[in-house]
Order: structure tokens, then C-alpha cells, then sequence
């Protein structure tokens, strides 16, 4: 007789559920019954690569963030992935940019070496001190880093720099703070718990993209497992969990599927939903019976935050021929020359600028970008309300606020405009019932205590059936130190494949 084998499904088709699923299928050999369910038509989850006007762009993972020892890494290279194939330009080709101009809103550049560098510095300082686990003061990380510039600005008083350049640091510190509110994902860095912070870790070496695309190595995952592994378009509507086989009910009447073991890799979004009364209308899972308080309090106390990526494609204004065959005030006043390129701006938004126009959501983002030098592509990063907000506008709006600030911050003589945005590409991940936000973050009053909580198997040690593994937790909101990152995907469907193979060795 031929045993039965041991029947997992993984629900999720991200980097983690694909981890899983190799793992199980490659290191496991026929020891399981390995089904992939997806809710969405493709594979990927937060990995998504998309072009725009010529480019490779992605909209949702970006960089491999650090490359020695990174599994991400190396999955992109044994994926062909570090390669462009189609020689297509993609983000940050050339790395970062060494040479960015800051401006204050209304134009007035600022001026590098005795004001933008050193709050940059000071903030950067900061920053790796709080990653360090060297931070003092406790709290949010907002606090921390405006109590450092009030220190830095006291030291100084007797040097006596006017108001008006305190303010500027002061907008310099918020364009920081934008920059940081992205990086986390937290709409309100008060509310980034700081300790947390410290224990926070990326993978040695450069942060690169990938050339090939991000999309490329989970494509090569995918290819890996047996043909009909992955079966899309599958949404996991309720979870009975309370007795082996779990159940597995999804929507539109497609048939239930039973599972000795059920992988869960949704995002923190998703379990969030499915927290409350009506999880189903709100996006979410039902469990039955409901997951026990300690995941649900982990769960609640986590921060999911919104980031979205806005690309426009810009265009120089050439100058119109006056009557008198002057410029009309374009990228240049001398039509011979040709426009230069885009800036790498980094913007210092001063709220009482005469450039009223900028509306609020533009005003948190730190920078407008071209994808690599030259390039007529370029990007914000948005986070929080602003990037939430930003998912609901139609596109003719964002259009008109991206003007607004270009118009501002890069002004033209005679109130002209130097650059047109020609159209935008964005992502909206806040509004995606499949994600709904985009990665992790441990907010204050939370700790790396509930990431760990967040992994924990259920039914919990101590609990009847504890042994089963019935249901599994991976995705990166439950790496204690990689959270938010393909890294921390990755790694947790590393950890809960070897769970399995463990149990079954
Ligand atoms: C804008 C943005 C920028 C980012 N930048 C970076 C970066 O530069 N570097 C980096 O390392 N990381 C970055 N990330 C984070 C990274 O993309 C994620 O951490 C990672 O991809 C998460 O993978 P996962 O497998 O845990 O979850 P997911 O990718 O969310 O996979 C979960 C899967 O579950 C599916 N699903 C959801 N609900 C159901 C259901 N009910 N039934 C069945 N299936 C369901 C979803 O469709 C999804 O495919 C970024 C993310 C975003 C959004």
C-alpha cells in the first residue's frame, strides 16, 4: 500500500509561498502534496515588474537590499535576472546619484556643503545610531530625530545662523522624515517604535535593482515546481483550522480543498481585515474557530503602512520664438542650448511658500527623481495618508499637482513651466483587496516580540494538536529582523518548509 502523503497548501504566491513551495517540492523530493492557491491571475504578490515609457519599472519591490548573503540575490542570479535581456533601461541602472540639488519650495537652491549635507548628515547619523541600537530618549523615531536637531541647533547658537536658515533645516528634516516615513512604511514616524528599530537588519553589501526585473526571479521560482503546483485565481474566503484536515473555502463557489497542513503567507493588510466582525466584506479571511488572542493581539499591534511609487514621463518646454526671437522663458532662456537634464531634486517643502498651488499630498514626498541620469522617466515615492490619497485621485489631478510642484520648485522666468509632465504610471497597493497597504513596520507599542508571535504555528505548544503544524504563518511581517523586505519572504518560507521537513523526517 502506498502511504498517503502529508497534503499542504500554501495560500499566497508571493515570494514567500513560492519559498515554501520549493522548498517542500525540491528538499521535501514526493514526500508532499504541495498546492499553491493564489487569489490574484498572477504570480508575485508585492513583486511586480510593469514598463512605462520604455522603461523596466517596478511598482512594488525594488531593490535587492544588500547582497552579500542575500537569498534574493541570490535567487536573481540563478534566475538570469541580473541581466537585462531586453536591453530596456530600468531604475537606478546607475546606481545612486551622487550629485542631488535640494530646493526650497518657491526655487531658492540650497545651498549644499553649509546647510543641505550637514542636516543630512546629522539625520543619517541619527538614523544608524537608532539601527545600532544606540538611540536614547525612547519613544518614536520622529522625536528622536527633532530632538537632534534641536541639539545640533543649540550647539551652534552661539555661531548665530538666522531664523530663516533654522527654518530651512527644520524643512530639510522633514524632506528626511518623508524619506524615512518610505523606507518604513509608517505614516507618522511618532509612531515607528524606536527600539524596534535596532533590531531591524538589512543583508551586507551594495542595495542593487535588478535589471532583469524583480518579476524575473519569482518567474523562475514558479518554474522550478511540477506543472499545476501553482493554481491562480483561487481566493481563500474562510479557514476551518479547529481539526485536521483543515479546511479551505474560497470565493465563487470554486470547490474547498482539504490540508493536513495550510501555509499562510497573506500580508499583514489581509490579516488585518480579517480581525473583525465582518471579515469577508472587509477583504479578510474568516477563521473558524478565530485565531486565538495572542496572533490576533500581534496582528493588531503591528503597523501595515502604505507606500506607493507615482513614475511620470517628463518633457523639457522648448522655448517659444517671442516676436522679438527671444525664449519664451523655457528650460533655458537661450534656445541654442539643448535642455538639460532633469535634476535629481530633493524638494524642502516650506508650507508658506508663495506656490500655493502645491497641493498637500505632493508636499510628502522628499524627492522627484529621474530613474537614472538622463532619463525623461522619473519617480516619487509616497507613504501614508498621502500615498492612500494619492491611490484615489484620477489621473488628470495627480497630473496637475506634479505640475504644480515642478512649477514651483524648478521655476521658469514669466511664471512658464520648464518641464511638462506628458502622463504617470502609479501603483495603489492601500486599495488592493490583496494586499490592502504595502509592507510592515513595528509601531510603537508593539516590539519584536509580536513579529516572533507572528510566526508561531497554530494550534499553539500547549494547545491540543500542537504538533500538527496545522496552520503555518510565513510573509515578511513575521521575520523578526528582516520584516518589510523579499528577504524576509523569502527567508520565512525558507523557515516554515523546514518546519514541515522536520516534522516529517
Ligand atoms: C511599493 C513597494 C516597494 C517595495 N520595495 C521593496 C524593496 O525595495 N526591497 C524589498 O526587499 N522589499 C520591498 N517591498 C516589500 C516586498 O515587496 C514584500 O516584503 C514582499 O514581496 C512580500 O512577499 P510576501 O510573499 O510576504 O507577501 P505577498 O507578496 O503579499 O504575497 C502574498 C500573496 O497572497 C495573495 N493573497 C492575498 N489574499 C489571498 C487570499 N485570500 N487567497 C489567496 N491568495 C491571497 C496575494 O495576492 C499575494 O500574491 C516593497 C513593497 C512595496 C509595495
Amino acid at each position: 500500500m502506498v502511504a498517503k502523503k502529508p497534503r499542504v497548501v500554501i495560500v499566497g504566491a508571493g515570494v514567500a509561498g513560492l519559498t515554501a513551495a520549493h522548498r517542500l517540492c525540491a528538499a521535501g523530493g514526493d514526500r508532499f502534496e504541495v498546492t499553491v492557491v493564489e487569489a490574484s491571475a498572477r504570480a508575485g504578490g508585492r513583486v511586480l515588474t510593469s514598463e512605462f515609457a520604455g522603461h523596466r519599472v517596478e511598482m512594488g519591490a525594488t531593490w535587492v537590499q544588500g547582497i552579500d548573503g542575500s537569498p534574493v540575490y541570490a535567487l536573481a542570479r540563478d534566475a538570469g535576472a541580473l541581466g537585462d535581456p531586453d536591453l530596456l533601461p530600468y531604475e537606478r541602472m546607475d546606481g545612486f546619484p551622487d550629485r542631488v540639488l535640494t530646493v526650497a519650495e518657491g526655487g531658492e537652491v540650497i545651498d549644499a556643503e553649509r546647510v543641505a549635507r550637514p542636516i543630512e548628515e546629522l539625520y543619517r547619523g541619527m538614523m544608524d545610531a537608532a539601527r545600532a541600537g544606540e538611540a536614547s530618549g525612547g519613544g518614536g523615531v520622529e522625536a528622536y530625530l527633532r530632538r537632534g536637531l534641536r541639539a545640533y541647533q543649540a550647539l551652534r547658537a552661539g555661531g548665530g545662523v538666522g531664523k530663516e536658515q533654522e527654518e530651512v533645516e527644520d524643512a530639510l528634516l522633514a524632506m528626511h522624515i518623508n524619506r524615512e516615513r518610505t523606507d518604513t512604511s509608517a505614516d507618522d514616524l511618532g509612531d515607528l517604535d524606536l527600539a524596534a528599530e535596532g533590531e531591524y537588519r538589512d543583508f551586507p553589501g551594495e542595495h542593487v535593482t535588478v535589471p532583469g526585473g524583480y518579476s524575473r526571479a519569482v518567474e523562475h521560482l514558479v518554474a522550478a515546481l511540477p506543472q499545476g503546483t501553482v493554481r491562480l485565481g483561487l481566493r481563500l474566503r474562510r479557514l476551518d483550522w479547529g481539526e485536521a484536515p483543515a479546511r479551505l473555502h474560497f470565493a465563487d463557489g470554486a470547490p474547498a480543498l482539504a490540508a493536513d497542513h495550510v501555509i499562510l503567507t497573506v500580508s499583514l493588510g489581509v490579516l488585518k481585515a480579517s480581525l473583525g466582525k465582518d471579515a469577508s466584506a472587509a477583504g479578510g479571511i474568516v477563521f473558524d474557530p478565530p485565531l486565538p488572542q495572542f496572533k490576533r493581539e500581534a496582528v493588531a499591534r503591528l503597523g501595515f503602512g502604505v507606500v506607493n511609487k507615482l513614475f511620470m514621463e517628463l518633457e523639457p518646454v522648448m522655448p517659444a520664438a517671442g516676436p522679438e526671437g527671444g525664449g519664451g522663458g523655457g528650460v533655458n532662456d537661450d534656445e541654442d542650448r539643448p535642455p538639460p537634464d532633469f535634476p535629481f531634486l530633493h524638494m524642502a517643502f516650506r508650507g508658506h511658500a508663495p506656490a500655493a498651488k502645491v497641493p498637500w499630498w505632493m508636499r510628502g514626498t522628499e524627492s522627484i527623481c529621474p530613474v537614472h541620469a538622463g532619463s525623461s522617466v522619473a519617480l516619487a515615492w509616497f507613504a501614508g495618508r498621502e500615498a492612500a490619497h494619492l491611490e484615489s485621485l484620477p489621473d488628470d489631478e495627480v497630473v496637475r499637482g506634479v505640475q504644480a510642484t515642478l512649477d514651483s520648485f524648478l521655476p521658469a522666468p514669466r511664471g512658464r513651466s520648464r518641464w511638462r509632465v506628458k502622463r504617470i504610471k502609479r501603483s495603489r497597493w492601500a486599495t488592493d483587496p490583496l494586499f490592502l497597504g504595502s509592507y510592515s513596520y513595528v509601531a510603537v507599542g508593539s516590539s519584536g516580540e509580536d513579529l516572533d508571535r507572528m510566526a508561531e504555528p497554530l494550534p499553539r505548544p500547549g494547545a491540543p494538536g500542537a504538533d500538527e503544524c496545522r496552520v503555518l504563518f510565513t510573509g515578511e511581517a513575521t521575520h523578526r529582523t528582516h520584516y518589510s523586505t523579499t528577504h524576509a519572504a523569502y527567508l520565512s518560507g525558507a523557515r516554515e518548509a523546514e518546519r514541515l521537513l522536520q516534522r516529517y523526517r
